[in-house]
């Protein structure tokens, strides 16, 4: 038999890179297998055509998220808050005054949501629209709530379970804005530093498709080659890890807790400007759509770098948008950023869209969510896994699931079941 190492990391998002260098720090012997040409998962980056980087997945962090504060600190990183200063701006409009108390009824119908008890039995069955329907919401602070979260899950209400959205908004304890920061040199390059640590342990272009178990060890095919270890650690979302063959197959609760996912669906896009227009009207840039839902838009400008807004658009509105042909699609944008802020959104000197949806090695973005009402255990059940092998994402952390965060909480978590069952073993020999 070949070398066997100590556990190997199947993807090279953040939580699979933080599991990676966690078990390197105490001493295992690690391989990373991704199956991209590149790391960072989720969190990516592209050149625009002056030369600046921009992240193109995952970007936004504030300081109540310690575990990815602490890393941009660490390897220096540069924060950058953004500009937020003056009016944000509701579509269709109102006035100041009704554009603050629509912004707070959805604010506290999202309050009463994380006031639930996710095991509460009454919940059972009810998706969020129907929760939504029962709530005595005026039209528009139920069509503001909607977009919101249409806008943060990227699935629409009627199809998310209301215990779901319960269990998981109760972990996003952020009390600042999460769009408190972004790195100046990009989330993304925060993926290429643990990567570099990593060294030659990792491979990247070596897709996974088969885990078999044996006797002594996992045998992992990827890439036209056999990799050995006496661990796993599967760090991809739910619904790309149900696309991987196990032999002999997981146990069946943990397939069906697997296959009890679905991707979101969200295009992130940048628009650059020769200025910050929207500020001679006192506008912040914000904008925040309650129809079309699930459309969201802020400013990304850098100091001495240009004025830019980044617009995201989640849940049906990207699987709406995604049929356009790109001109038609800019357009669409455009269109919608001028009704908010005027008529110099037309003059963008730069659009640049990344379509998430049906990504092959995501799926989609932000975040898988559990589609099947009845999947209750099905987080617990996969973070339990299987030992040897074990899961690890962003969607199953203990806390800030579905953001970067997360993904290094649940990397890390994952590095602690790896580290509890060899000793466990280690005990037995
Ligand atoms: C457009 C967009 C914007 C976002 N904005 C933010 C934000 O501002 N702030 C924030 O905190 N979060 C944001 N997120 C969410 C955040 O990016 C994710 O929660 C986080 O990056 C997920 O990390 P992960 O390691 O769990 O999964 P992933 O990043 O998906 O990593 C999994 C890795 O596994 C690889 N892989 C998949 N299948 C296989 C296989 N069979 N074999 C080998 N490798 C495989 C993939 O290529 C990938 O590299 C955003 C996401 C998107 C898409």
């Amino acid at each position: 038999m070949g070398h066997v190492h100590d556990a190997i990391v199947v993807g090279a998002g953040f939580a699979g890179l933080s599991a990676a260098v966690d078990l390197v720090e105490r001493g295992y012997d690690v391989g990373v297998l991704e199956a991209r040409p590149r790391v960072g998962g989720r969190v990516e980056s592209m050149v625009l055509e002056d030369g600046m980087r921009i992240d193109s997945g995952g970007q936004f962090l504030c300081a109540d998220m310690p575990n990815v504060m602490a890393l941009a600190r660490h390897y220096g990183k540069t924060l950058v808050r953004p500009h937020m200063e003056g009016n944000f701006i509701l579509q269709p409009p109102a006035d100041e005054a009704e554009s603050w108390r629509i912004y707070r009824e959805s604010a506290n119908l999202r309050e009463r949501i994380k006031g639930l008890d996710p095991g509460d039995p009454s919940l059972a069955g009810l998706s969020v629209a129907d929760w939504l329907a029962g709530q005595n919401a005026s039209d528009d602070g139920a069509r503001a709530f909607r977009s919101m979260i249409e806008g943060l899950w990227c699935r629409p209400i009627g199809e998310v379970p209301l215990w779901y959205l319960v269990s998981n908004d109760r972990r996003i304890t952020n009390t600042r804005s999460e769009l408190e920061y972004f790195l100046g040199e990009t989330m993304h390059s925060l993926a290429g530093d643990l990567a570099r640590d990593l060294g030659p342990r990792l491979c990247t272009a070596t897709p996974v498709d088969r885990i078999l178990t044996t006797n002594d060890a996992v045998e992992i095919r990827a890439g036209g080659g056999t990799f050995r270890a006496r661990q796993v650690i599967v760090a991809v979302p739910p619904v790309m890890a149900s696309r991987i063959v196990f032999e002999p197959g997981l146990p069946h609760a943990l397939a069906s807790a697997l296959n009890a996912w679905k991707s979101g669906t969200v295009i992130k896009a940048l628009l650059r400007y020769p200025r910050r227009f929207w500020r001679d009207d006192g506008l912040s840039g914000m904008v925040m759509w309650r129809d079309p839902a699930g459309l969201f838009a802020c400013d990304v400008s850098r100091d001495g770098r240009g004025a830019a807004l980044v617009v995201f658009a989640g849940g049906q509105l990207a699987v709406e948008w995604r049929q356009m042909a790109r001109g038609v699609l800019q357009d669409a944008i455009v269109g919608k950023l001028a009704a908010a802020l005027g008529p110099d959104a037309r003059d963008a000197t730069e659009i640049s869209l990344r379509d998430w949806t049906d990504d092959p090695w995501s799926g989609g973005g932000y975040s898988d969510t559990i589609a099947d009402a009845s999947a209750t255990s099905a987080e617990e059940i996969i973070r339990a896994g299987r030992a040897p092998i074990h899961f690890a994402c962003s969607e199953l952390s203990s806390s800030f699931p579905g953001y970067v965060e997360g993904a290094i909480v649940a990397g890390r978590e994952a590095a602690h079941r790896v580290e509890a069952n060899a000793r466990a073993r280690h005990a037995r020999a």
